[in-house]
C-alpha cells in the first residue's frame, strides 16, 4: 500500500505537490468515491481517477542484480558517479536499490519500484538474512570468530550475534577468506565488525540476500525476480 499522492506523482500525471491539491479539490476518486483527506493508501488494485481519467499505474518491477565495485548504490548520484539505476537503462519504470552496499562492496541487492516491497524489507523487524564473503587482512583466530559469533561493541552499539565461518587462509599473504551471515542492516557492519576484532577488510561480496543467491549472475549482471520470489519476499 502506498500513499495516493505518491502514486499520483510516480504516474507521471502531476508532482507530489500538486496531487495534494488534486485530492484536497476533490479531483481524485478511488473505486469510484471522491478522496479528499491526506494520507490515503492504496494498492496497484485499486481503480484511481484523476479529473475523471483513470491512472496507468506504473507497473512493478523487480530485479536481482550483481553489483560491481565502484558503483553507488543509490538512484542518483551528486558526484555522478555510475549507480545501480545505470545499468537498467531499457527500464522506464522509476527502480530503485533496496537497501545499500557500500561503494566498493560488490554482490547483491534488489531493485524495484515496489516501496510497500522496500520498506518491508529494510524494516528492522524483518531481520533478512543476509550473507558476505570478506577478504580480510590477517588470519581471524578462533577467540576473533568467537568474539564475531556472539556480537561485536562498535562504536555506537552492539552487533547481533552473526554466523560466521572461516573458508580459507593463506599463511604466505595473510589473507583470510571468511563467510559473515547477519541479519541487521547497519552501515558498514561488517566492514566495523571485522576492523573491531582486528581483521581489516581488502574485499567483500554479498552472496546471499534472503534465500536469492548469485546462481548464474556475474558482476554487472541482473534477472527479473520471479512472481514466486518477490511473493516469497513478503
Ligand atoms: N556491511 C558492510 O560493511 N558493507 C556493506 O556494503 C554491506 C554490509
Amino acid at each position: 500500500m502506498e500513499r495516493l499522492q505518491k502514486v499520483i506523482a510516480a504516474a507521471g500525471v502531476a508532482s507530489r505537490r500538486k496531487a495534494e491539491t488534486l485530492i484536497s479539490d476533490g479531483r481524485v476518486t478511488v473505486n469510484g468515491e471522491t478522496v479528499t483527506e491526506m494520507g490515503v493508501k492504496v494498492s496497484d488494485r485499486d481503480q484511481i481517477e484523476v479529473n475523471g481519467v483513470p491512472l496507468e499505474q506504473e507497473k512493478k518491477r523487480y530485479f536481482l542484480f550483481y553489483k560491481p565495485r565502484q558503483v553507488i548504490s543509490a538512484a542518483s548520484d551528486d558526484k555522478k558517479r555510475k549507480t545501480v539505476v545505470d545499468f537498467f537503462p531499457e527500464v522506464n519504470e522509476r527502480i530503485y536499490p533496496i537497501g545499500r552496499l557500500d561503494y566498493n562492496t560488490s554482490g547483491l541487492i534488489i531493485l524495484t519500484n515496489d516501496g510497500e516491497l522496500a520498506n518491508l524489507l529494510t524494516h528492522p523487524r524483518y531481520q533478512i538474512e543476509k550473507s558476505y564473503i570478506a577478504k580480510v587482512t590477517g588470519i581471524p583466530t578462533s577467540e576473533a570468530q568467537k568474539t564475531l559469533r556472539t556480537g561485536v561493541r562498535l562504536e555506537k552499539r552492539r552487533t547481533a550475534a552473526a554466523k560466521i565461518k572461516l573458508l580459507s587462509s593463506d599463511k604466505v599473504h595473510r589473507t583470510a577468506q571468511i563467510s559473515v551471515t547477519i541479519h541487521e542492516g547497519m552501515n558498514h557492519e561488517v566492514r566495523d565488525m571485522l576492523t573491531a576484532v582486528g581483521y581489516p577488510v581488502e574485499k567483500l561480496r554479498r552472496e546471499r540476500y534472503a534465500f536469492l543467491t548469485a546462481d548464474g549472475l556475474v558482476s554487472g549482471d541482473s534477472r527479473p525476480l520471479q512472481a514466486q520470489e518477490v511473493a516469497a519476499l513478503k
